[in-house]
């Protein structure tokens, strides 16, 4: 069997139609998940599956921007901006599970993370997980904020290049007493109309990740709680001219000098209901056929 027969063997229908569930649905829908508690904030919910594990997989529902009519193009998904953070939620709702049964861990999904708010902070966990991830990271690198230390950078260097990034959902988890890692999960040009992922570097970190999880899961690694918290970086002001997101006040966009507009927040995203979902376009997804490894 060649390469790129074993890979679109790996995508199953049952994978494709989780994805594109994933990525349409409505927040509300993610309560219903099979053994789900439900933390209710004045920010959105915190859902919580304890699967009796001792690693934490952590992702967001939140979307700065929402395209039910994203496209497909070969193993691309294209002009879909919810894949941040719903490819995240995909790849550890389904993707890990199904591959890699033997990876166990329990999960977070959180809301309000795309306006520092994450609802993962709100929820009574009491366990000492050993360690715990997100793929909520552009790309195929992986960062690790506030949980460094030659130890832990050095254990996720065996299977992806570290990077900088600014915060997100585990950057409001130090209480838990264990290091966590974002990990990139092959979105591009997040917070833009025009993001997209290429599921080859979906599913090379997911493997690359997946057999360093799977060594290290009974592993502790402890944390203490840094003095300083990652503060979040407002990216409140939309360029209309280059489709990007600035981070700081200023009248004029720092790529094209155009004049911005200011964003309000939280985004009217119009997720859809469960029965609202159909599998359109998802057969056409040609996918998984890996370029290296
Ligand atoms: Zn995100
Ligand atoms: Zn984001």
């Amino acid at each position: 069997m060649t390469k790129t027969n074993t890979m679109n063997k790996r995508f199953t229908r049952k994978l494709r139609r989780s994805l594109r569930k994933t990525l349409l649905a409505d927040i509300d829908c993610f309560r219903q998940l099979k053994n789900a508690t439900v933390q209710e904030t004045k920010d959105g919910p915190a859902i919580y599956i304890d699967r009796g594990a001792s690693v934490l997989a952590v992702g967001h529902l939140d979307t700065v921007l929402f395209n039910k009519n994203y496209s497909i193009n070969g193993d691309r998904i294209l002009n879909c901006p919810q894949l941040d953070d719903r490819l995240g939620v995909w790849v550890i709702l389904y993707l890990l599970p199904i591959l890699y049964p033997d990876f166990r861990f329990d999960i977070l999904l959180c809301d309000s993370e795309e306006v520092g708010l994450s609802t993962g902070q709100h929820y009574p966990i009491d366990k000492q997980y050993n360690w715990g991830f997100e793929f909520d990271r552009a790309g195929t690198d992986s960062v690790v904020y506030d949980y460094q230390s030659e130890h832990w950078v050095n254990e996720i260097k065996t299977f992806s290049d570290v990077g900088i990034g600014a915060f997100s959902d585990i950057s409001y988890l130090e209480h838990l007493g264990c290091k966590f890692v974002n990990v990139g999960v092959g979105y591009h040009n997040q917070h833009s109309p025009n993001c997209y992922a290429d599921l080859n570097e979906t599913l090379f970190m997911v493997d690359s990740f997946a057999q360093w999880g799977i060594a290290s899961q009974d592993t502790h690694f402890p944390h203490q709680k840094t003095a300083k918290q990652s503060s979040w970086i407002a990216e409140d002001y939309f360029c209309k001219w280059c489709q990007d997101y600035c981070d700081d006040e200023q009248l004029l966009c720092i790529d094209c000098q155009r004049e911005l507009l200011e964003l309000s927040w939280p985004s009217s995203n119009d997720y859809l209901k469960d029965d609202e979902i159909d599998d359109f376009g998802f057969d056409n997804l040609d996918m998984m056929i890996r370029k290296d490894g």
